[in-house]
Order: structure tokens, then sequence, then C-alpha cells
């Protein structure tokens, strides 16, 4: 089914796992996705490594997904370090295997890729594969969006207008980079609304669970941690299980306030462990997104 349609009848649940490192790892991600299904997710997704080594593991776990469950399956696809032919036949690869919405993305060049320099074949941005999507499959579309701005932007007004333009291309709701200040994403739904942005924007709420790894991801996705979040995340820094507790406390907090100001979805980046997730939607309680424990 596609998204948009889920969208217009009700606010969503999602999950989004992440692919393994190595071709033995593709069950185990099954089995993490399995393990979440009792949430009763609106639908599910699989990062995909813009880098290169992992692609074809999204794309097996991806299309096992639509094959052997009745989850809502969305791809996820990178056009960068790709031809456009390649990425067309990723393409007809999905549309063959039935899974009907697509997030369309540029992604970001590898560190060791041959070239830094955009390839002659290349969609430049995730605007030109969404238009190529739009013109070629009849997929449900996606685009990201950047509640803090993307790192490359020369201003926040231009990110939000090449939202716009995913929007008008044919992207039928976007999706957020993960954000620590439910402020950010009030104020980015407000400047969407105001660019003319009427697609569904859905928060993506990533809870942490490290505190090297936040501060990684955060650092290479130009997201802010709030100083006193980040205070509690130094303290204990090593002190793992500690800051899981942080990361649920302060995700079911965010995704409560999220819920309460009207948002129409969650996507949860699972990053494939289980327990935060399953206590932060305990915490929340949303009909029929309830396992009953
Ligand atoms: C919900 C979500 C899911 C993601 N999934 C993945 C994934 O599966 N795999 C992965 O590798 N990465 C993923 N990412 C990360 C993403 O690939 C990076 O953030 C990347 O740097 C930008 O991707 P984009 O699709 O937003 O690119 P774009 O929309 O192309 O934006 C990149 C930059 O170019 C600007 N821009 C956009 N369009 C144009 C245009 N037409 N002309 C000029 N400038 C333009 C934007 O303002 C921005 O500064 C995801 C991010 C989000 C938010």
């Amino acid at each position: 089914m596609k998204i948009k349609e889920i969208l217009s009848a009700q606010r969503t649940i999602s999950f989004e796992f992440f692919p393994p490192r190595e071709a033995d790892g593709v069950a185990g991600v099954i089995d993490v996705v399995q393990g979440l299904r009792r949430f009763n997710p609106d639908f599910v997704s699989v990062t995909y490594g813009a880098g290169g080594g992992t692609r074809a593991f999204t794309e097996e776990i991806t299309m096992r997904l639509q094959r052997e469950t009745d989850l809502n399956v969305m791809a996820h696809l990178t056009c960068v370090a790709q031809s456009r032919g390649e990425v067309h036949g990723v393409l007809e690869r999905l549309a063959d295997a039935g899974i009907e919405n697509v997030i369309a993305l540029r992604g970001d060049r590898p560190q060791n890729s041959a070239s830094l320099e955009l390839g002659d074949d290349e969609f430049p941005h995730a605007t030109d594969l969404i238009d190529h999507i739009r013109h070629h499959f009849d997929f449900g579309i996606a685009g990201a969006c950047y509640p803090e701005g993307h790192t490359e932007s020369a201003s926040m007004d231009s990110d939000v207008g090449y939202a716009r333009l995913k929007q008008d291309l044919g992207a039928e709701f976007l999706i957020t980079q993960l954000f620590y200040d439910n402020a950010f994403y009030y104020d980015l739904r407000e400047r969407a609304a105001a660019a003319g942005i009427t697609v569904p924007v859905i928060p993506g709420i990533l809870p942490i669970l490290s505190t090297p790894q936040i501060r990684r991801f955060t650092s290479l996705c130009g997201a802010t941690i709030p100083a006193d979040l980040d205070a509690q995340l130094e303290r204990f820094a090593d002190d793992n299980r500690a800051v899981r507790e942080i990361g649920i406390e302060q995700a079911a907090r965010q995704a409560e306030d999220l819920w309460a100001n009207g948002v129409p979805g969650i996507h949860f980046y699972v990053l494939n462990r289980t327990y935060s997730v399953s206590r932060i939607l305990r915490n929340l309680n949303l009909p029929g997104h309830n396992d009953g424990a």
C-alpha cells in the first residue's frame, strides 16, 4: 500500500533498520524486524549504504521483508556514486519485487570514493532522483528534510526551498533527520508551511545508545545535543546501560510531546536495538501500537 494513503487515514509509527556489514548478518536483521512486529508498524525500512559495501544487503533484506512478511516496506535508495543506469536498475528490481514505496536520497559520497567530484552520469541531488522516479515508475515517494538544516545548505531558507522542490517533483511525504530538541521540528514545520509544503513531515527519532556513538552521528549530520543532555551523556560516558536509560527517557519525552502536538507520525531509527524503542512505545501507549506488555 502507498504510505501516502496510510497517512491520509491515520498517524503512523515506522521503524528504520540498519543493514549488516556481512552477508551472514542478513538473517539476524530480519529477526530484529520480526521482533518489533508486535508493535504493528505502519511501515518499515532499511538504510541504504551510500558508501557501497552494504547496498546489496539492504536490497536483499528489503525484498525478503516484502516477500516473507505482511509488513509495508519502504525501500531506501541513494544516488551518490552510482550511475543513473545502476540506480534505474535497482528501481526496476524493487518494482518487480512488488515494493510500493521508496525514499529517494542523495546520500554522502564515500570517503574512499575514487572521485570526490560528481560523476557525469550521476543524479546530482535527491530532487533529480525524485523526478526520475516520478517519470518512470509508480512508487509512492518520500524525501529527507532537516530540522537544523543540512550541513551543506547555504541557509535554512534554501534548505526548506529544496524540501519544497522535493514535494513539487513528486515527494508525497518527508521524514526528518534526527534531532534532540523538538523546538527544531516545530520551527521546521512552520517554515515548511510558510514555504508552501503541504505534505506530511514525519519527525525521525533516534534513541541514544552510547555517548561516543551519538556524538559521532550528530557531528556527521549537523544535529545538536542540548547542553543539559550532553552533560548527562558526558557524566555516564563509560556506562552504556545508564546512557541507554537516558536515551529512552529523552526519546520518550520527545515522542510524547510530538504526538501531543499533532505530528503525522513518528519514524524511529532503531539501529537494530529493539529494547529502547519497545520501552518508548510502551510508554506512549498508542492504540494499535501497543504490544500489551
Ligand atoms: C529520513 C532520512 C533517511 C536517510 N536514509 C539514508 C540512507 O538510507 N542511506 C544513506 O546513505 N543516507 C541516508 N540519509 C542521509 C542522507 O543521505 C544525507 O543527509 C545526505 O547528505 C543528503 O541526502 P538528501 O537526500 O537530503 O540530499 P539532497 O536533498 O540532495 O540535499 C543535499 C544538499 O543539497 C541541497 N539541495 C537539494 N536539492 C538541491 C538542488 N536541486 N540543487 C542544489 N542544491 C540542492 C540541500 O539543501 C542539501 O544541502 C537519510 C537521511 C534522512 C533524513
